[in-house]
């Protein structure tokens, strides 16, 4: 089978990866990046060709962004990237956000334990590992992920699957970090998260519940830049 091979941050460890999660990549960083514009329509076959791939991995990746909702399916038009968040649905977001995820680290603090602790210094940490700076784009898309993947760790231990699911469901992190490309997004983000760690660690559940509201509320103040 054919493979390609993707090199992680540190040591230069060599990972092989599916052509067909390359594919995803790819046009998961093109849509993150705003190089393929929101409403705009997908062709296959021209993608196919820019990516020197077949159509199958193409049309699997477009069918997984489609569940991610950052692409749209229409009979007889194909595919398109979705419309970005309206500044309507940006703010029922942050508010739907803010009802479930302080409360949510206010409950996991309490259910924390050693081990969930470490999964989740190890997430954080997989957000600040460096990358070049030709890969702004990667690095950026990459951040997204990382960052849905940091915030659902706390709602695991947290342990409530509904609330967990709900969240999931809207994929906020991509749509959010689709609005705007900004290098601020990311470092105050880290800071943020370093305080809500330091909650953890100190075992203090009132603490994590403020730094969770603060990291929400300052983050939907950086974004909303975008709909200025
Ligand atoms: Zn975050």
């Amino acid at each position: 089978m054919a493979i390609s091979v993707e090199r992680t941050g540190e040591g230069g460890i060599v990972r092989p990866t599916s052509i067909s999660d390359g594919v995803h990549q790819r046009i998961y960083e093109k849509l993150m990046s705003l190089e393929i514009s929101p409403g705009a329509r997908i062709p296959i076959d021209g993608l196919a060709r820019e990516l020197n791939v077949s159509q199958t991995p193409v049309r699997d990746a477009l069918n997984r962004l489609e569940q991610e909702g950052l692409v749209r399916k229409a009979h007889l038009v194909g595919y398109s990237a979705a419309p970005q968040l309206t500044h309507k649905e940006f703010e029922d977001l942050y508010n739907f956000r803010l009802m479930i995820e302080p409360e949510s680290a206010r409950q996991a603090c309490r259910k924390l334990t050693s081990e969930s602790l470490t999964r989740l210094e190890l997430a954080a940490g997989d957000m600040e590992k460096d990358e070049q700076p030709a890969y702004r784009n990667s690095r950026y898309s990459r951040f997204a992920r990382a960052d849905a993947h940091f915030h659902d760790e706390i709602l695991k231990i947290a342990a409530n699957e509904i609330v967990r699911q709900a969240l999931a469901d809207q994929h906020v992190h991509l749509h959010i970090f689709r609005l705007m490309f900004h290098s601020r997004v990311t470092r105050e983000a880290l800071e943020e998260h370093e305080r809500l760690i330091a909650a953890f660690r100190a075992g203090d559940a009132d603490a994590a519940y403020n730094a969770m509201h603060d990291h929400i509320s300052r983050s939907r103040d950086r974004l909303e830049a975008a709909f200025e």
